[in-house]
């Protein structure tokens, strides 16, 4: 958890822009994150939402323009960068947990292996954080013998082993049957009224509005609108906008 009362944004781009080959898909993005701050991000599909929470993340490159966490430029590389990416959770869409490994060892691997926390130490703590997220029984378990919705709480649970400092979500319920959505945006509401600093791309309204600070809609590589969630959802100022939760509302 970050400070919530640091006035320093947690997260800032300046005018990053990413091609892929002639593709220009993030086009003068200018965004900050504060301390505890929510953000969700929403726009149609090839706008260049995964590719922002990726170079958050610094799992790509930028070609021009600057991003800066917690003050600093993200690392280029080794150890610093190791670290970096540490202090920043990520959830995918789809799992990534380890299959042969149980659902408290796919929690416990990175503080063991990253942080040198004791086996004993890194074992309280995830059967901490399997409670915290709702599945404590399931801690002996092998991911394929949960549901969707439990093995995406361990992968939030995973993330949150690590203290990170922020926690990017891409999509983290479109790929769970529709019952199983509610469960987890209930943890990711919960971390949100906890203080967590969140990213958020999703197509879940409800979850905008309950626990978003700020809503970013992105589309064709830029951010087209930015607004309070109820300002945004009752009364979108773009055409864009408008037009994109006509087909999703
Ligand atoms: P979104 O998450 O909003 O659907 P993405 O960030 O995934 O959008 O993609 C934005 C655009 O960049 C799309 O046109 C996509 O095809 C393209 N793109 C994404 N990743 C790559 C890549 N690694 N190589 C080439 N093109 C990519
Ligand atoms: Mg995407």
């Amino acid at each position: 958890m970050t400070e919530p009362g640091d006035p320093r944004p947690l997260v800032n781009l300046e005018g990053v822009n990413k091609h892929f080959g002639t593709l220009h898909v993030l086009k003068d993005i200018n965004l900050s994150v504060a301390r505890g701050e929510v953000v969700v991000v929403i726009g149609p599909s090839g706008g260049g939402k995964s590719t922002l929470c990726r170079l958050v993340n610094r799992l790509e490159t930028i070609d021009a323009g600057k991003i800066t966490f917690d003050g600093q430029e993200l690392p280029a590389e080794g150890k610093a960068l190791a670290r970096f990416r540490s202090d920043v959770g990520m959830v995918f869409q789809s799992f990534n947990l380890f299959s042969h490994k149980t659902i408290l060892e796919n929690v416990t691997l990175g503080p063991i292996k990253v942080r040198k926390v004791s086996k004993s130490e890194a074992d309280k703590r995830g059967m901490e954080l399997l409670e915290r997220v709702g599945i404590a029984s399931q801690a002996g378990k092998y991911p394929a013998q949960l549901s969707g919705g439990q093995q995406q709480r361990t992968a939030i649970a995973r993330a949150l082993a690590m203290d990170p400092k922020m926690i990017l979500f891409d999509e983290p319920t479109s790929a769970l049957d529709p019952e199983m959505v509610q469960e987890v945006l209930d943890v990711m509401t919960g971390l949100a009224r906890d203080g967590m600093t969140m990213m958020v791309v999703t197509h879940e309204m409800g979850f905008a509005r309950r626990a978003a600070n700020r809503v970013v809609f992105m589309a064709g590589g830029e951010i087209v609108e930015e607004a309070e969630p109820d300002a945004f959802f009752t009364n979108p100022r773009t055409d864009r906008a408008r037009d994109f939760l006509s087909k999703i509302l």
